[in-house]
């Protein structure tokens, strides 16, 4: 096959986005040659606790996180949709857009990586796209720290480097050493919810946002 530079997607409930995400996503697209990333916030995610803000809070949080960089691209379809969102249909659509050759990269942190058999349907992952899994502190990626069944996958997916990604389509499981920032978003609710500074956290245009539409202290999540 032709070599292409895969497109990395980049799925999430970014409740709120924080610059843990925005380090993994510039630090893939540099390190494993991506021509994109396509951030993609989460509707409703399924195996998880419901996010506290709206999917469109949380779209709109991604766009100006990632506004003025011409490699991230915002992806609204999950965001804008009613019903629950899985990672699997999403790559169906967008392998139906962009054709069957075209390397897509999944990026996951390291704990999402480790919870990847409690997707729906997870095992099609692996003929939809390749993966790439940062290091997060405090979450390990060796096979013997996975799931068996995940840790399977990973022997016979893993590549040492990135070099094949652009070779093939999907299938290839690969990691890659990220600035570790040990940001979380729900220590980023946790301060807000004390009425703390989330300086250097975030971008400060999200900040903004957040104290502008008061979000993460009322209950109602809008
Ligand atoms: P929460 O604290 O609400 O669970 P989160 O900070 O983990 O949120 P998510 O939106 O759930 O953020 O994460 C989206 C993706 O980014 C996941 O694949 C996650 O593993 C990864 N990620 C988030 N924060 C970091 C970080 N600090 N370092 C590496 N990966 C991260």
């Amino acid at each position: 096959m032709r070599e292409q530079r895969p497109i990395g997607v980049f799925g999430g409930t970014f409740d709120p986005v924080h610059l843990g995400h925005l380090r993994l996503a510039e630090e893939a697209a540099d390190q494993l040659g991506l021509s994109e990333v396509r951030w993609i916030p989460a509707g409703q995610p399924q195996h998880r606790d419901a996010p506290q803000s709206a999917p469109t809070r949380r779209l709109q949080m991604v766009q100006l996180a990632t506004a003025g960089n011409p490699r991230f691209t915002v992806d609204s379809a999950e965001a804008e949709r009613e019903e629950a969102s899985y990672t699997v249909p999403t790559l169906e659509r967008l392998r139906q857009k962009l054709g069957v050759t075209q390397p897509l990269l999944l990026l996951l942190g390291a704990d999402a990586y480790a919870g990847l058999p409690t997707w729906h349907r997870w095992q099609e992952v692996f003929s939809l796209a390749h993966i790439a899994v940062a290091h997060r502190p405090g979450f390990a990626v060796e096979a013997a720290a996975l799931p068996e069944a995940l840790a399977q996958e990973h022997l016979q997916r893993q590549q040492p480097t990135a070099a094949a990604l652009g070779t093939s389509a999907a299938g290839l499981v690969t990691t890659f050493a990220m600035t570790p920032l040990a940001i979380s978003a729900t220590q980023i609710r946790m301060l807000l919810a004390e009425g703390r500074s989330l300086r250097y956290l975030l971008p400060q245009p999200v900040i903004d946002y957040i104290h502008l539409h008061n979000l993460y202290r009322s209950s109602d999540g809008s």
